[in-house]
Parts: C-alpha cells; sequence; structure tokens
C-alpha cells in the first residue's frame, strides 16, 4: 500500500503523452485524483482510468491549488500544468503557498517541455543559449514592467521567446511589442509556431516588416521567437550560431 498523501505538480509538456517524462507518467498513474484546466486533461485522458479527475477553468488557480493540497494530505494527487508548471504555470503558486504558510505535505514537480522548448526545435535552433522568455500576458504584471523587460531583452541581444502573445482582449500588447522590437532590433527574424507537437501546428519564418501583416493570426496557441543579431534563416532552417565557427572551421 502507497504512502497515504502526496501532491505531484505535473508538467504535461507541450502537445500528448508523447512530449512527457517518464517520471510524469508514472507520477499521474500514481495519482488518485487529477486536478487541471479541462485543456490539459484531455491530452492525458488515455492515462486518466478510474481516476477521480477535477476540471476547473482559467483564473480559477488559486482555488485549484487549495483543494490539490488538501486532497494531498490524505491522497495522491496529480495537479496538470502545461509545458513546464515552472514557466507560467501551477508551480509558482503551489510553492508560493506551501512556503508561506509552511505547509507539511510530500510534494514533488516534475519539469516538462516548455513551449520555448518545443518551438526552438521546430524552427530550426533560434535559441541556442543565452536568451530572454518573456510573457505578453499583463493579467498579473501591469504593461509597463513587461515592456521594460523586453528592452532590456532587446539590447541585451537576447533571442527572446514570447509567450502569451495575444488574446481577444490583448491584442493591443502585441503591437505594442512589435513597435519596441522595431525600434531596437530593427527588421530581425521572427520565428512562429503555433500548437507546438499539437494537431494544427504550423511553423512560419518572417522578417519583421513582413511580420507586421499577420499580427491579427496570432493568437494564445502561439509562441514567437525573435532572432538576434547572429540569427540567420536559410534552407527553411532558422537558427542562431553558437560559436563554433569562431574557434574551429565547421
Ligand atoms: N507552462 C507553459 C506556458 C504557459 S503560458 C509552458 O511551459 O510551455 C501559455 C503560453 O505558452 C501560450 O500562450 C503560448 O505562447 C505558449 N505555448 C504553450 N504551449 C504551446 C504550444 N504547444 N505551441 C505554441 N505555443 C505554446
Amino acid at each position: 500500500m502507497q504512502s497515504p498523501g502526496k501532491l505531484y505538480v505535473i508538467g504535461t509538456g507541450p502537445g500528448g503523452i508523447e512530449y512527457m517524462s517518464l517520471r510524469a507518467v508514472e507520477a499521474i498513474k500514481d495519482s488518485e485524483y487529477i486536478l487541471g484546466h479541462r485543456t490539459y486533461i484531455q491530452r492525458v485522458e488515455e492515462l486518466l482510468d478510474g481516476k477521480k479527475v477535477i476540471h476547473s477553468s482559467m483564473g480559477k488557480e488559486v482555488e485549484r491549488v487549495r483543494k490539490a493540497i488538501e486532497l494531498a494530505e490524505s491522497s495522491r494527487v496529480s495537479l496538470l500544468s502545461g509545458g513546464d508548471p515552472g514557466f507560467y504555470g501551477m508551480l509558482p503558486l503551489v510553492a508560493e503557498i506551501i512556503a508561506s504558510y509552511n505547509i507539511e505535505i510530500d510534494w514533488e514537480a516534475i519539469p516538462g517541455i516548455s513551449a520555448v522548448n518545443a518551438v526552438n526545435t521546430l524552427l530550426g535552433s533560434p535559441i541556442s543559449g543565452d536568451c530572454a522568455i518573456i510573457s505578453l500576458s499583463d493579467l498579473l504584471i501591469p504593461w509597463e514592467e513587461i515592456e521594460e523587460k523586453l528592452r532590456f531583452a532587446l539590447k541585451g541581444d537576447f533571442p527572446i521567446a514570447i509567450y502569451n502573445p495575444s488574446s481577444r482582449t490583448r491584442k493591443p500588447n502585441l503591437e505594442k511589442a512589435i513597435d519596441v522590437i522595431e525600434e531596437l532590433r530593427g527588421d530581425c527574424w521572427i520565428g512562429v509556431v503555433r500548437n507546438a507537437m499539437r494537431p494544427g501546428q504550423s511553423v512560419r519564418v518572417y522578417r519583421l516588416k513582413e511580420f507586421k501583416g499577420f499580427l491579427d493570426e496570432i493568437d494564445m496557441n502561439t509562441t514567437i521567437i525573435v532572432g538576434n543579431s547572429r540569427t540567420n534563416f536559410k534552407n527553411g532552417i532558422l537558427y542562431t550560431p553558437r560559436g563554433y565557427g569562431r574557434r574551429y572551421n565547421i
């Protein structure tokens, strides 16, 4: 018999279970309760036979985490989070609540493949090393702070992965971000991936000026990669050299 209570915070990766870690699959199998947003629950459907599934919606994250912690005092519980739970996922909230209230439960977080990893490999290798990841969602963080971070990332010549690029209520944020990118980086390469590792996947590469004509097509299932001054696009591959060419004859 398993010890009674445990909370798993699980990164479900970008798509179906083939992109989840074995540990994540094991943890779901070990759980009696599965909590998560409907989208993530659907993606692991084949693992859920006989489990008690608690769906919850966006904006209900605090309630979801509290419920998961309460259940995990006596049961084995998986809290699902898309991609990696640590990037704009459930892990920061779980960590903050458990730490702030000195909650003593057995818990384990399991990393997942984040959108930046999935999208980078589909495009070629535009990230390549040091990079910045910035979400355009101003739900929890004011726009001024987001823009400031974007400006520093551009000044630092980091390739940038943009999460949460747009939504029905937040279209202007993407337009504002593109203006800042044009101001500081000029007509750079832009990689756009929608539904990475999921049905309906699309992978596109533009110059920034051309991309400006497609902003209306960008939605919340999309991640945008902003290339840096060394990013190149050849033979269908978007890549940022790591520097091997400086040291070796490649
Ligand atoms: N924790 C998640 C990110 C959650 S924020 C992770 O680590 O990937 C949600 C944003 O992630 C989306 O708006 C989108 O920008 C990005 N995203 C998540 N999955 C994606 C996918 N399969 N394809 C493209 N972008 C994705």
